[in-house]
């Protein structure tokens, strides 16, 4: 049930990255451009609020009315004043992305089409599970990254995601399920970093989501319900532990170089031994014990699903605080890998849960609107040219069709 998505040209808010940081200095400076509040940390908010002779508990209040009570203009906001709320609307806004489309799974999987500026789509997933509901989010437009089993990254890349583009995929999930009301529902539970992007590669707007993800004053997350998924980026993971406690997760997807540098070509410049080192040193960092880093584990027919496989992550693993989550591979177009079997699977789990491992199965959900995992796409105004190459790659290499 894909649907295609045409972009429109939105060249009023062509913005790069860190717009917002940038709108704030102009207002500070007393120019027209408006602050977009959606994406400022409480720190900012403050800093906000300063410049215009306010106290702090102005930015808590209006912190709250946003990420609590989902307003989008200052004439909601009862307990501020009414000559404040004038003067926020002449020099601020809150403005959300725009959906451009909802699309909702028979088993409960909801997935968002976010228009954001540049031309670009980007996907968010929302997966019911029991009393737990995860949203998936998405960090850049596209991925440099091109690892061989993304969708998102035979699209190419467009730019970072800025703060209010990130929280902004919360906050559209959750008001769609009435949670930003008095008394809402809590149906968003979790947020994984792990849509389109790679987070690392987008540090400071990634980190002032997650956190205002975690504050009491915005969405309230718990530090174990807010993870942050990296394909190792061994540098910026090794700065992460200064700003946010939040969970980890690693793309492994292979339990040798050899292997990896293929998957996940990053590998060539931070191998697993480095990767993983990083991801320990954060893991201890923590002042709570018993951390555990999640592994990611794409299972590929024929090329990562073997026992061998198994045993070898078995061993490579022995002296991390790991669990490990291991995911059907899920196919899409432009790729020729397969699903890996069930026999395959569960020989795969039988293997690592013997050598004393939490092993998962990740059920695919949202098969239907393609929103399962590594099938995240969205339309990418692609500026390095890799989408055309892979599409042309992928069509030389299809057998040719004899027809009659
Ligand atoms: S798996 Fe993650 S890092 Fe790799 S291409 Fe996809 S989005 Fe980028």
């Amino acid at each position: 049930m894909a649907e295609q998505i045409i972009p429109t040209s939105d060249t009023a808010q062509n913005s790069a990255a860190g717009t917002e940081v940038a709108a704030l200095d102009v207002a500070v400076a007393g120019g027209s451009a408006k602050v977009n509040l959606l994406g400022l940390s409480e720190e900012k908010l403050i800093a906000f609020f300063a410049t215009l002779g306010e106290p702090k508990f102005r930015a808590v209040q209006v912190l709250k009315w946003i990420h609590q009570l989902g307003a989008d203009n200052f004439e909601d906001m009862s307990n501020v004043s009414k000559s404040l709320r004038a003067k926020l609307s002449e020099c601020a806004e809150i403005r959300p992305p725009e959906v451009v489309k909802q699309l909702d799974s028979a088993d409960g999987t909801r997935k968002f089409l976010i228009r954001v500026s540049g031309n670009n789509v980007v996907e968010t997933v929302f997966i019911p599970d029991g009393d737990r509901g995860t949203l998936c989010v998405s960090s850049q437009v596209g991925c440099s990254l091109d690892c061989s089993f993304c969708a998102t990254g035979k699209q190419g890349f467009n730019r970072d995601l800025t703060a209010a583009e990130i929280i902004g995929q919360v906050w559209i999930a959750a008001k769609s399920f009435g949670q930003l009301t008095m008394n809402g529902p809590r149906t968003v539970t979790n947020v994984v970093m792990m849509g389109m992007g790679e987070p690392l590669l987008n540090f400071d707007n990634v980190v002032d989501s997650m956190n205002l993800m975690m504050h009491d004053n915005a969405y309230g997350l718990s530090k174990r319900r807010v993870t942050l998924s990296t394909s190792g980026v061994v540098p910026q993971l090794d700065r992460l532990s200064q700003f946010t406690d939040a969970c980890l997760a690693i793309s492994l997807h292979a339990p040798n170089d050899e292997l990896r540098n293929e998957l996940v070509p990053i590998n060539r410049k931070y191998p697993i031994a480095m990767l993983l080192d990083s991801a320990t040193r954060y893991i201890n960092a923590m002042p709570d014990t018993h951390r555990k880093i999640t592994i990611e584990y794409t299972l590929i027919d024929q090329v990562n699903d073997r026992p061998h496989h198994a045993h070898e992550l078995a061993v490579l693993l022995r002296d991390v605080p790991v669990k490990i989550n291991l995911i059907p591979f899920n196919p899409f177009n432009l790729s020729n890998y397969k699903r890996a079997s069930n026999n395959a699977i569960r020989k795969f789990q039988d293997i690592l849960m013997e050598a004393g491992y939490i092993t998962t199965v990740r059920t695919t959900r949202g098969d239907d609107i393609d929103a399962a995992c590594g099938q995240l796409a969205g339309s990418v105004n692609d500026i390095t040219k890799r989408s055309e190459r892979h599409k042309a790659r992928f069509e030389e290499a299809q057998p040719v069709k004899i027809i009659g």
